[in-house]
């Protein structure tokens, strides 16, 4: 029987990602509360939150210190607006991030999700050109398989063909170098002797439009919807000198990766690189309140700044910006950082994750099993050998997120690719067993 919030949900919510038709034909899993890695249902059904809510949740659910400190502000002020005033919260986190990222990067920009942190990027890489007298950088250089929001400057960087493609014609032009794939490489070349050919395609495609390049946009480490993707290392280092080599901005999306999810606070710490723009989002409120910013160095900010007439002013700007109940929501999702010395703990957890996922790779319809910190990609496939893929249709990420689900873990693929991105603070037991569970799920649906 049908629950009348059932009901309702069929009724009245559009899904994201989500083809409605199939949905309205099955019944959902609604949920009420969560307790540190798991969600509750409206049944009392507990599911391991095996994607973090998609991403965001980092130090587990109905955190005291987050929903105290929220709690806290909410009797201050929910919000109040940037333009033309601030305000104490946003003010002591962007000091805070300001301590925690390298010293170059000390402008915060504030926005609320990841695909404005990218769009507040475009434009003021854009920007920073036509302030500096150079005009012809009206483009952009992105990768292959790509993911940086669904926004349609978001979606122009983008480079995934399944979501991105039926908005082709809205999209301005951008120049693209190879994904780095190593399991499936776009150059067939093989990791141990291609001597970064990829970017060598990157240079090349530098050195074609010189002067008409704003900026490079990339994922450090992870390129994550686009299918965990991970980068061999010395490939974003490699990205960073040449956007330096051909005077060309960098933009590091780190949407996904920020926050300890890659083991470090943030993936361009694994390799030193500094970026000249760095996106944050998901993880900055601990997955509590949408927040986003965008943060970038005084070579960039200062050229934006003039006359009042001059018209170097950056316009752009959103109605919640800066809002700070996600500013206190951030502040205590830090102090927990230091509290609780996530990323010094991390290390262990790190190590049984990689070495269970290794595991799996012996089972007969993984092809391909990549991870960084705590986020993972389990490349399932038809044939091992020739790394035949399921067809898409077939929706095998699906039928194995099915199974998972049944036995208490909540998974979200991205087509034939099973992704893992547990909170930060998953015990090592439920570390165990999520992964069994993944594991037998493999074995049952194929
Ligand atoms: C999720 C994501 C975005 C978009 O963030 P939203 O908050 O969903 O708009 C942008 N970039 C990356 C790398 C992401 O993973």
């Amino acid at each position: 029987m049908n629950s009348p919030l059932e009901d309702a949900d069929r009724k009245y919510i559009w899904h994201p990602f989500t083809q409605m038709k199939e949905w309205e034909q099955g019944h959902p899993v609604i949920i009420e509360r969560g307790e540190g890695p798991f969600l509750i249902s409206i049944d009392g059904q507990r599911y391991l939150d095996g994607v973090s809510s998609l991403w965001v949740n980092i130090h587990g659910h109905a955190k005291k210190e987050i929903n105290d400190a929220i709690t806290a502000q909410l009797g201050r002020i929910a919000h109040s607006t940037l333009l033309g005033l601030s305000n104490v919260p946003a003010i002591q986190l962007a000091e805070r991030l300001a301590d925690l990222l390298d010293p170059a990067l000390s402008h915060i920009f504030y926005s609320d999700n990841g695909s404005t942190a990218v769009e507040v990027a475009l434009k003021m890489a854009f920007q920073y050109w036509k302030h500096k007298g150079e005009d012809g950088r009206n483009s952009f250089l992105a990768l292959n398989n790509a993911y940086h929001g669904d926004t349609l400057g978001a979606v122009s960087v983008g480079g995934v063909e399944i979501f991105h493609h039926a908005f082709g014609p809205l999209l301005f032009k951008t120049f693209r170098a190879p994904s780095p794939y190593c399991y499936r490489c776009e150059l067939g070349r093989e990791r141990a002797e291609c001597d970064f050919a990829c970017l060598d395609a990157m240079e090349e495609q530098m050195r074609g439009h010189q002067g008409g390049i704003a900026a490079v946009i990339v994922e450090p480490l992870v390129q994550a919807a686009g299918g965990m993707i991970v980068s061999p290392p010395g490939y974003l280092k490699g990205v960073r000198d040449l956007c330096t080599k051909y005077g060309i901005l960098m933009i590091a999306d780190e949407v996904a990766t920020g926050f300890g999810r890659t083991g470090q606070m943030f993936a361009c710490g694994h390799e030193g690189v500094v970026p000249d723009i760095i996106c944050l989002s998901k993880g900055i409120t601990g997955g509590y309140l949408p927040l986003a910013v965008t943060v970038t160095t005084d070579e960039v900010y200062s050229a934006f700044l003039g006359e009042f007439r001059d018209l170097k002013t950056f316009f752009h700007g959103h109605s919640y910006t800066g809002n700070p109940l996600g500013c206190a929501a951030a502040l205590a999702c830090l102090d927990i950082f230091e509290k609780e010395k996530v990323i010094e703990g991390l290390a262990p957890k790190v190590e049984l994750f990689s070495k269970l996922l290794r595991e799996m790779a012996g089972l007969q319809h993984v092809g391909d099993v990549r991870f960084r910190g705590l986020m993972a990609g389990v490349e399932l496939v038809r044939d091992k050998a020739t790394k035949e893929p399921y067809a898409w249709e077939e929706k095998i990420g699906w039928r194995v997120a099915l199974k998972a689900l049944e036995k208490g873990l909540f998974i979200r693929p991205l087509g034939n690719i099973i992704v893992l991105i547990p909170p930060l603070s998953i015990t090592m037991d439920e570390l165990r067993r999520m992964l069994g569970i993944i594991r037998d799920s493999i074995e049952e649906a194929l």
